[in-house]
């Protein structure tokens, strides 16, 4: 699946804030806070943003925040449309229940990145079967667990000490000790993070 592969501090940059996409090196050596303008040749004027500027802006940060692409961002506002209701609710939910992010809430990764990589490789199992498919959504009720060869490694036997003290999404019933979770509910849109702006996206697809 098509990733993106550049410096990811830069979209922090890009953005005027942290996105929080490196798990504890954004609170230990934070490479927004060293230089916090935006990459490239500074101008010397702050441009003020356009409506349109900053609905691009608000798009841009939640896609990602998640990781995801335009097609595969594209693809998921699709889908929320075509749902019914409020499109930007439906739109962070079923962002929330992707399987790399449900492993991030899960605290079995420092970033989604990492998530997406221990799913991708194989380590994650739903409902007893490996499923190597980050974007899969979860559903309640279905059961997230580790594959039974991975548990072996230094990893997941690290991991289970480390996760003792971390918190997890209030939708997701994690048994720290099996390193399984059940899918409670799904995620209420207005407990999802504050700072993304779902409705200037449903306003910049729109147009
Ligand atoms: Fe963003 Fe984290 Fe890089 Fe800081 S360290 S710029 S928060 S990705």
């Amino acid at each position: 699946m098509a990733r993106y592969t550049a410096a990811v501090c830069r979209l922090c940059r890009r953005n005027g804030e942290k996105l929080m996409l490196k798990g504890t090196r954004c609170i230990t050596k934070c490479a927004f806070e060293k230089r916090p303008k935006a990459p490239g040749p500074q101008l010397g004027r702050v441009r003020r943003l356009s409506d349109r500027g900053q609905q691009i802006r608000d798009k841009q940060k939640v896609k990602q925040s998640y990781g995801l692409l335009e097609r595969q961002f594209v693809k998921t506002f699709k889908l929320a449309a075509a749902l019914g209701g409020i499109t930007g609710d439906n739109l962070m939910i079923l962002l929330e229940r992707r399987l790399d992010n449900v492993i991030y809430r899960m605290g079995f990764a420092e970033s989604r990145s990492q998530a997406r990589q221990l799913v991708n490789h194989g380590h994650i199992t739903v409902n007893g079967r490996k499923l190597d498919i980050a974007s899969y959504f979860v559903n309640v009720g279905e059961i997230i667990g580790v594959r039974p060869e991975s548990m072996k490694s230094t990893y997941f036997k690290n991991l289970k000490v480390t996760i003792e003290s971390k918190a997890v999404a209030p939708w997701i019933g994690l048994d720290r000790s099996k390193l399984e979770a059940r899918i409670l509910s799904l995620p209420a849109a207005d407990a999802i993070d504050a700072k993304l702006n779902a409705s200037a996206v449903v306003e910049y697809y729109s147009r």
